[in-house]
């Protein structure tokens, strides 16, 4: 008997629009506990967060969830935790001394900085922006009749945007890549971009900003000691490349999985946590024999999309973007975009790497970095694919697809966090209906059993339409309502955050029914 949820039929209330839905998003985050600015009481340091108690929950979920894809379901792939200081000498011969920068511009009336290549993205965008909206107005006027193909390819307007888009992203690529700081300024200047903030055009040269922090090792001040926060993962299993060799069984291909923080001081920080100083990636490098690297980058691709799409949130919120413009390492590379409330935007990053970093390596220590392949009789330095993922822009992409407003059919509103049960903070709330007639003893009795196998919560406090709001609003996906029937026959009530439906269970029963909706293998099926 379903009791307790009075609203059975819902009524979604449409999207709001995305940038209104982004600001609910923070405010929730912060206010049940998922996110705090840093330091905030000194009013905060820009671009770094803390996560509060359900933020430390889900987070260490995603990284559970993902080191389990990786490492306990391959056999080929074992783990690491590297430091996250290394020697100086390591991002020599990675590149990133020379070539981690952005490209940075000033302006000087506002004093504000940006990115100059971010400034013609953003101009992009604008005229992509024009192009989705000439579509729309066509479509309006034609209805049925009208012919999105044939309109891109006739209309003079859109033929003249396009234009512009591909004519500018040409240049932009050009200059990058050529690092010609000098074609980059004069795009902007022709391009008559001008500050979002202040819409003046007095621009500064632009000028290359390294990304990497520095510090200083012991009590030594002199330039020798100079060190850097690692700006990524990576290196630490490159340069552990003969030490795992050595200390695991494992034969080629294989790979090595790391989650750790990473640093980089990026030169405009915005949009919460998708851009951070501080953040956490999951990075796996898989090390090929040369000449397969294709086959394995389309196999990481893949099985990297399944990941994602094994949480079962909307296909259609994801989408590979191939990198046309390839980092100073890699001969192919995609990323996986997801909508953001802001728009598509990198989530992953996949990028056959070559043999560029074991190669730069072995040149900058003088130490081989080579496998012996028993198969092929050679010793060798493999190819590398790597897959690479920041913890706190999943953590953005959980949010922003979890987050729903619903109307109920009475009328009142509810805030639920649709979060993936296996990702979710808490698993399960046990709640006794009414503070007396020794329900909240029984109550007690099962939370203390479920504890041992489930993050569980207990609540006895308000109305228990109130506590199924709580849990909604932090995402719990079960709730388990201790009333007078359970006195009667040990039974229980689970109701399921989503539907909101509720069905009986015994209380011994309990524990396999969370079990099984909770497993791994219910999410992630069976591995390849
Ligand atoms: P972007 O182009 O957005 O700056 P990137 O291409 O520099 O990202 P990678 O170097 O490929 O990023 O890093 C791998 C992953 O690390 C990214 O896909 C992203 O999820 C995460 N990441 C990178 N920079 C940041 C950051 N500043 N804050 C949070 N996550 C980040």
């Amino acid at each position: 008997m379903a009791i307790f949820d009075t609203e059975i039929a819902i009524f979604l209330i449409p999207r709001v629009m995305s940038e209104e839905l982004f600001k609910k998003i923070t405010s929730h985050a912060k206010e049940y506990g998922f996110i705090f600015p840093s330091s905030e009481i000194y009013d905060g340091l820009s671009a770094v967060y803390d996560y509060g108690p359900q933020g430390t929950l889900l987070k260490n979920n995603i990284k559970d969830y993902w080191w389990k894809a990786m490492v306990q379901l391959h056999e080929n792939i074992v783990g690491l935790d590297a430091a996250i200081l290394m020697h100086p000498r390591v991002w020599k011969a990675s590149g990133h001394v020379d070539a981690f920068h952005d490209p940075l511009i000033d302006n000087k009336d506002s004093k504000k900085r940006y990115r100059a290549d971010q400034l013609v993205e953003d101009q992009i965008a604008k005229w992509e922006a024009k192009i989705d909206k000439e579509v729309k107005k066509a479509r309006k006027r034609f209805g049925d009749a009208f012919d999105p193909r044939k309109f891109l390819e006739e209309s003079p307007r859109i033929q003249k945007y396009r234009q512009l888009v591909e004519e500018t992203r040409r240049r932009l690529n050009e200059a990058l890549a050529a690092n010609d700081l000098k074609s980059l300024k004069d795009l902007i200047d022709e391009l008559e971009i001008a500050d979002p903030v202040s819409g003046s055009r007095n621009w500064t040269d632009v000028k290359q900003f390294n990304l990497m922090f520095d510090t200083r090792l012991g009590a030594v001040s002199d330039a020798s000691a100079k060190i850097y926060l690692r700006p990524e993962t990576a290196q630490g299993i490159f340069v552990n490349f003969n030490n795992v060799l050595k200390t695991s069984r494992v034969k080629i291909p294989f790979g090595i999985a790391q989650i750790g923080k990473a640093f980089r001081n990026e030169i405009v920080a915005r949009q919460f946590i998708f851009r951070m100083r501080e953040f956490e990636q999951m990075e796996m490098q898989f090390f090929v024999r040369p000449g397969t690297e294709k086959e394995w980058f389309a196999y990481w691709k893949e099985e990297r999309m399944r990941w994602h799409l094994s949480l079962g949130f909307d296909p259609s919120l994801y989408r590979f973007h191939d990198h046309e413009q390839l980092a100073h390492y890699a001969d192919a590379a995609t990323d996986i975009e997801f909508k953001f409330p802001f728009g598509f935007k990198e989530l992953e990053g996949i990028h056959s790497r070559t043999d560029f970093d074991l190669r730069s390596h072995e040149e900058h220590s003088g130490k081989k970095l080579r496998y012996y392949d028993p198969e092929t009789r050679e010793s060798y330095i493999p190819y590398v694919i790597e897959t690479s993922i920041g913890v706190d822009r999943m953590f953005l992409a959980v949010l922003s697809a979890s987050y729903t407003e619903e109307t109920l059919e009475d009328g009142s509103q509810r805030v639920v966090l649709k979060i993936p049960a296996v990702l979710a903070p808490v698993k399960v709330a046990v709640l006794p209906l009414l503070k007396k007639d020794g329900l909240p003893e029984i109550a007690r009795d099962i939370f203390d059993e479920l504890k041992w196998d489930f993050m569980a919560a207990y609540d006895e406090k308000d109305a228990i339409g109130r506590r199924y709001r709580r849990q909604d609003a932090i995402g719990t996906p079960y709730a388990v309502t201790v009333d007078h029937q359970t006195k009667e026959d040990g039974t229980v009530t689970v109701r399921d955050r989503d539907t909101m439906a509720q069905y009986r269970v015994r209380i011994e029963e309990l524990k396999t029914d969370l079990q099984r909706k909770l497993h791994l293998k219910t999410w992630l099926g069976s591995p390849s």
